[in-house]
């Protein structure tokens, strides 16, 4: 049997596997590429106030306008930029996107913005964070507490002191630091003693069955007080339907996101966004 599917299997293996492997090598030099080329964009998502539903800010979140694909999410290159290194220049030009952006949105008189980059594992492992977003901040005149790092549970579990001591020049600079889906990772409650956090983000997931599932308003409920308990802010992402948002609001919830209030749209769209709810907001409060 084995011998009679033999070629065959070895015939299909290489048909499947080859052109992966040169797959990812093409798109490792189109990222090269994209680059130069501009290719990558911010798309921006609401940040929600729970008490009284003000719009705290945004999250930038990456895209890749792929000249044949079309607009890629993280999910479709964010593994293989984090293989290749790439994703230390990428994330170097979004915190500086990001920043220019909400230091523009701040002079055409949208009021104080927050702006969340999200961070990778890699950069700090590569290279010297703090230092790098000392310079974006003085480059760019962007309020320092108006900037939000993100970090994954991936982050703060690498026990480095290298780590530590990056967090403490960060949270030195007054920037704001968030543990991002929070809950999903390893969930080690050491690192939210040790480092100098602002905000835990509770991963969609948990959000997402709230409504059906008791065990998850109980997590939620748990991440809520202890967040409180250690004077941080919680913010909950992924919140899609107004029952969902009245449940974390009731739990005291302080901060959320969703698809509920938008999607991540770009930024012109965002700042179209913002400048249409605060004329309905003013119609609201006139009437
Ligand atoms: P994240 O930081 O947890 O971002 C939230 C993700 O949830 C985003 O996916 C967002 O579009 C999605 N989302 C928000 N609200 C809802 C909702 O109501 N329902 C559902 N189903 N999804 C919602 P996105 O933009 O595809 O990003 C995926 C991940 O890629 C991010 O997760 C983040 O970990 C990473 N990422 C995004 N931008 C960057 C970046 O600039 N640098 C790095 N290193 N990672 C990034
Ligand atoms: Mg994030
Ligand atoms: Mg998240
Ligand atoms: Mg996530």
């Amino acid at each position: 049997l084995a011998k009679s599917l033999g070629g065959n299997a070895v015939r299909f293996f290489a048909a499947d596997m080859a052109p992966r492997a040169s797959q990812r090598a093409q798109m490792e030099g189109e990222m090269r590429d994209a680059l130069k080329r501009r290719e990558f964009v911010l798309y921006y998502q609401p940040l929600i106030d729970l008490n009284g539903d003000r719009v705290l800010g945004a999250e930038a979140l990456l895209r890749w306008m792929h000249p044949q694909r079309g607009v890629l999410p993280p999910g479709a290159f964010l593994s293989l930029a984090e293989e290749s290194g790439l994703i230390v220049p990428i994330n170097e030009w979004v915190l500086r996107e990001a920043c220019r952006q909400g230091t523009q949105w701040h002079a055409a008189g949208f009021g104080p913005l927050r702006i969340a980059v999200n961070l990778s594992p890699v950069q700090f492992r590569r290279q010297q964070v703090g230092d790098l977003v000392r310079q974006v901040l003085d480059e760019s005149g962007f309020p320092p507490d108006l900037l939000d790092l993100e970090l994954t549970e991936g982050i703060l579990i690498d026990h480095d002191e290298t780590v530590a001591e990056q967090m403490q020049l960060l949270r030195s600079l007054g920037v704001s630091l968030s543990v991002d889906d929070f809950g999903t990772g390893y969930s080690s409650l050491n690192y939210i003693r040790n480092f100098p956090l602002h905000r835990l983000k509770i991963d969609r997931s948990f959000v997402k069955d709230l409504a059906n599932d008791l065990r998850a308003l109980a997590i939620v409920r748990t991440i809520i007080d202890l967040g409180h308990i250690l004077n941080l802010k919680v913010l909950a992402e992924g919140v899609e339907e107004k029952a969902q948002l009245e449940t974390l609001r009731a739990e005291g919830c302080d901060e959320v996101q969703g698809y509920y209030f938008s999607r991540p749209v770009p930024a012109e769209a965002f700042a179209l966004w913002l400048s249409q709810r605060d004329g309905r907001r003013a119609v609201a409060s006139a009437s």
